[in-house]
């Protein structure tokens, strides 16, 4: 038996190269300190891999953006846009690379950059390679080589890891009509089998092809790609052993694709699909080896060895253990870093601490795996065992996870507890009543711009720098300008501007029971940008009012109406690390009850209006079509159990960050908010379409302002776009608003773009 990894946290233990690419883009750093900086970071990585006592250390899973980045310059993927960069500058990797990552401004040149999008349903972003018809591709940088070189003469085991033909493909987008990226195939298989030789030469005996478009709904030509692809390797480079790598999700269907295909090792994703281990059990051909994803990759909750060697001694018995790899389930590039560094009992108690496992220990689990199979583990592993159950034990009957109170309001629900008691049109005529609002009225999303003042109070409150008072009067006063400001532009529903807060999830979770919080657990997100979500570790509960001081103050200011604002739950779900302990819908039930409270709470107060943001409910979507029903039917009913509670004449909104909508547009009518409002300025309200086809029933805020770009859209602009939107949404149902909220902005921007906006709903009234 073998362990093996599939790729480490390339950010640095202590976010270091976050910090040397920012230092280097302001031009802080020189380009070599940039890349020694990378340089170390690789070698920390590799030496605790070496330390954990894996056997096979991947290593080009190092990017300093994004490996799809990388892999396009691998290939000689380089739009033709970007060539004055090529030609301008000989040593062209730093100004070509980052300007494909984040565009490039300078002189006469203004480039973008390649669109960026999540990466499977991560919250990795990559960026989208670009093709062309009669594109042609050439083994441009060799990085890879370079990396391998790097760690062989350190004595590393290495296994270069590389981004699959067919996912690399699949992944990408179309520039040009006439013709499908699969096409490329042809063009693109010389140059990995040159990287495949290249590497093999080097010295490498494994290579790992990630092609994880294999858990995915694939249609013939795609089959046919794989098979093409891996055929055409197993004949041009003999010499090299490839470990094809699937995670995230099952083979189903994929399987006996996978199985037919000419590779030495095929891994699998048993933390995401356990199921399917029976089925590859009996459909591997004999010359593959089974590499066994065990050790969670996306979560942060340590493995359960019992659990775990009941399934690798059940695959030994069917293939060997020669046959028998050890891995996590995917790249521990989705976990953070080293749980060693969380220090302050503070932030996260030990009691939920030794729960949990970050990419270090998650090593130490797999290595551990490997030994605890073998025939006679030595007494440190046993004890390790030991303290694995301990720990596993204490969670099943943890008080501090499980809460009675909570299990019996979950169980109490009742079917009305999800309806809002009168339909839409009854409701709407109540709410027009009392809210008397003109046509087209006039709103924003939540947040006004955080500009340095306010992150500074903020900040200097939580370091205990400055009084709970001081800080409540500093922010009461932002609160209080965001309103005047408002009512001057003469917007007609209102918000407080969400000063308070620092992240519209975290705010939430550091109120609610069941959450704990890291000094440094932090996941790359896109490029230098990271997160440190929240962990979800027991029931949820709501001990106190988190929102109703700020909204009340913020609407006593003012006639107009105040929207109270709040986070969904699907939305705190999926930007948080979930207990894995209960159906993931079963957590979202008991944050929709928490949710629901506040909501409650904020009627009572006198607010009139309340916003429930779900920006995430489209990202959580399962990756095949099959899950879809499952899912949307339970995040659907966590919305409405959020914010069934009130009166028919409390009007419910909520917002959502993106316009593809056409696949679940009669999940989102079902959710049964009052408005909505979503993003569609960027693309010319192409959402629309959705709307041509399916009679969207209640109120709807299509946005009309980009809030993503500096640019200060004219009236006449927002008033074609009204007038576009007007052509499938009838006139009293149709809302003016920005696409999204305006926290990072500034308020240059922000003044000038609302009063046009309002400019805009005028003259078409
Ligand atoms: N109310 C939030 C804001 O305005 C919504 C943000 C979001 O949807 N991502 O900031
Ligand atoms: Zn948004």
């Amino acid at each position: 038996m073998r362990t093996h990894n599939l790729g480490y946290p390339r950010i640095g233990s202590r976010r270091e190269l976050k910090k040397a690419c920012e230092n280097y883009w302001a031009g802080k750093i020189s380009l070599v300190e940039l890349l020694q900086a990378g340089k170390r970071i690789r070698l920390e990585n590799w030496k605790s891999q070496q330390e954990a006592g894996i056997n096979l250390i991947p290593i080009h899973d190092f990017s300093y953006y994004d490996q799809v980045l990388d892999t396009n310059l691998m290939l000689g993927n380089i739009p033709s846009r970007f060539l004055p960069l090529v030609q301008q500058e000989k040593k062209s990797f730093p100004s070509l690379y980052f300007a494909m990552a984040r565009g490039y401004q300078k002189g006469d040149l203004d480039i973008t950059a390649l669109e960026m999008t999540k990466w499977f349903d991560t919250n990795y972003h990559y960026l989208v390679p670009e093709f062309y018809r009669n594109q042609t591709f050439s083994f441009v940088c060799t990085d890879v080589i370079t990396e391998f070189l790097e760690a062989k003469q350190l004595g590393i085991n290495a296994k270069p890891v590389i981004l699959g033909p067919v996912s690399y493909l699949l992944l990408g987008k179309e520039k040009e009509q006439g013709f499908h990226r699969i096409d490329l195939l042809k063009g693109i298989l010389p140059v990995y089998k040159d990287v495949l030789n290249n590497i093999e030469q080097a010295g490498a005996s494994y290579i790992q092809m990630d092609e994880p478009c294999l858990v995915l709904d694939l249609d013939e030509p795609a089959k046919q790609a794989f098979r093409e692809a891996y055929h055409y390797f197993a004949q041009g480079c003999p010499e090299v052993k490839i470990l094809l790598a699937t995670y995230f999700g099952e083979l189903t269907e994929n399987l006996p694709l996978a199985c037919s295909l000419p590779v030495d090792t095929l891994h699998i994703d048993l933390v995401r699909a356990p199921e399917q281990l029976d089925d590859v059990l009996k459909q591997i051909p004999d010359y593959m080896s089974l590499s066994l994803g065990i050790v969670d990759g996306r979560n942060i909750w340590k493995n359960n060895y019992d659990i775990s060697l009941t399934v690798i001694n059940k695959a030994v018995r069917a293939l060997g253990e020669e046959r028998i790899w050890i891995a996590p389930s995917c790249s521990l590039l989705h976990s953070p870093c080293d749980l060693d560094l969380e220090t302050d009992e503070a932030v996260l108690p030990e009691k939920v601490k030794h729960w949990m496992s970050f990419a270090r220990q998650k090593l130490n689990e797999v290595s551990d795996l490997s030994k605890l199979s073998a025939s006679q583990p030595d007494k440190e592993t046993e004890d390790r065992l030991a303290l694995n159950r301990k720990a596993h034990q204490s969670r099943i009957s943890s008080s501090f996870i499980h809460d009675p109170a909570v299990q019996a309001r979950i169980s109490s629900i009742q079917d009305k507890d999800f309806e809002r008691g009168l339909p839409f049109t009854d409701r709407k005529k109540l709410q027009d009543a009392c809210l008397n609002l003109p046509i087209l009225p006039t709103t924003t999303i939540g947040s006004f711009p955080q500009i340095k003042e306010v992150r500074e109070v903020r900040a200097k409150f939580k370091k205990g720098m400055i009084s709970k008072k001081d800080y409540t009067e500093a922010i009461k006063t932002f609160t209080q300008q965001a309103v005047k400001i408002q009512e001057e532009i003469g917007l007609d529903v209102l918000v407080h501007g969400e000063f308070e807060r620092n992240d519209m999830v975290e705010y939430f979770g550091e109120q609610l029971n069941g959450f704990a919080f890291t000094q440094n657990g932090w996941v790359q997100s896109y490029g230098s940008r990271c997160v440190k979500p929240p962990v979800i570790y027991g029931d949820v509960s709501r001990p106190k009012s988190m929102t109703t001081d700020w909204i009340s103050f913020a609407q006593s200011l003012t006639e107009k109406p105040v929207k109270g604002m709040l986070t969904g739950p699907v939305t705190i779900l999926q930007w948080s690390f979930v207990r894995n302990d209960q159906p993931r819908s079963a957590t979202a039930m008991q944050i929709a009850l928490a949710i629901r409270d506040e909501v409650s709470d904020l009627e009572h107060v006198g607010v009139r209006i309340i916003q429930v943001d779900e920006p995430a409910i489209r990202e959580g979507l399962p990756l095949r079509k099959s899950g879809y029903a499952a899912y949307l039917a339970w995040a659907v009913k966590s919305f409405r159990l959020a914010t069934s509670s009130v009166r028919p004449q409390t009007q419910i909104h909520t917002h959502m960050c993106y316009s593809e909508f056409n696949d679940i547009i009669t999940s989102i009518a079902a959710m049964d908010a009052d408005v909505i409002t979503i993003e569609t300025s960027r693309s010319q309200m192409e959402l629309l379409n959705a709307f041509i086809n399916y009679q969207y029933p209640n109120d709807i805020g299509p946005g009309v302002y980009d809030i993503h770009s500096p640019r200060i859209p004219s009236v006449g602009e927002m008033e074609l776009l009204l007038n576009k939107a007007l052509n499938v949404i009838p006139l009293n149902r149709l809302w003016v608003n920005p696409d999204c909220g305006l926290k990072t902005r500034n308020w240059e921007e922000v003044l000038p773009a609302l009063k046009n906006m309002v400019q805009a709903a005028r003259n078409i009234r």
